[in-house]
């Protein structure tokens, strides 16, 4: 019998953001998302499913959240690098780099991860290629020299059905999201395919979203599951990732 996956979360930084960044009609205070990043333990490999920032965002103290403005809460140590050794986690042995996307704060991080092949969906890299823009897409972030797997549609990455790719389009052209199968059930690592808890319970698509069509039959798609009894891991949202435990085995019981 082989062993099950292990899953563990990160956060790579917060952000600051405007109240109305995740759900338009939202007022209040200035809000705080994480900028997360997972690794999957598995018998046959490890898998890193997004990696944060790119370390020329990182900040120092007395600059890390201006009032009233977008902001960084990144610091020295808060990079994938960093999080994994942590955990006495070599960056060097991660096999795999799936981003859910090519934002700058989703693959910032995989320069870190020298011998890994990285796995995008081939819509996604196609159309960073012709969206290139400053503090969105940046080759600097995402062409960093490992082995690249484009992939069309859904990918069963270790062939036995625990960690599987699913196409999440919407927030982007190509953005990708991972369902990893643990003894306690599904988990659903959303990324930006839905920013917040909120969004899905409203259903309400935040306003940066490349295709609104395929946002909703993402949405759709997120809800049915949820509903099956899927747990899904947010992709910005501050309030749930308060109940996220990091740097230990997620949906384990402590033995
Ligand atoms: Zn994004």
């Amino acid at each position: 019998m082989t062993a099950a996956p292990r899953l563990f979360a990160f956060n790579c930084g917060w952000f600051q953001c405007r109240p109305g960044y995740f759900v338009e009609s939202d007022t209040g205070d200035y809000l705080r998302g994480p900028v997360p990043a997972y690794l999957v333990d598995h018998p046959k490999g490890r898998m890193v499913f997004d990696t944060g920032m790119g370390v020329r965002y990182r900040r120092e103290l007395a600059d890390a959240l201006p009032p009233g403005k977008f902001g960084l809460e990144w610091f020295e140590g808060m990079d994938i690098a960093a999080r994994l050794k942590a955990i006495d986690i070599d960056p060097a042995s991660i096999n795999w780099i799936v981003n859910s996307h090519l934002h700058i704060d989703h693959c910032g991080g995989n320069a870190h991860l020298p011998n890994a092949t990285v796995l995008i969906q081939r819509r996604e890299w196609d159309a960073a290629q012709t969206m290139a823009e400053p503090g969105l897409y940046e080759a600097l972030d995402y062409d960093t020299g490992q082995p690249l797997r484009l992939i069309d549609g859904e990918h069963d990455l270790f062939g036995d059905g625990t960690v599987r790719i699913v196409p999440t389009h919407g927030h982007t052209h190509g953005h990708q999201s991972v369902i990893v199968r643990l003894p306690a059930g599904e988990v659903l690592l959303a990324a930006d395919c839905c920013y917040t808890e909120r969004n899905l319970d409203l259903m309400v698509l935040p306003r940066a979203t490349q295709d609104v069509e395929q946002g909703l039959i993402t949405f759709e798609r997120l809800a049915r599951l949820r509903a099956a009894g899927t747990h899904i891991l947010f992709g910005h949202d501050g309030r749930q990732w308060a109940t996220v435990t990091e740097n230990v085995p997620l949906f384990e019981k402590a033995s």
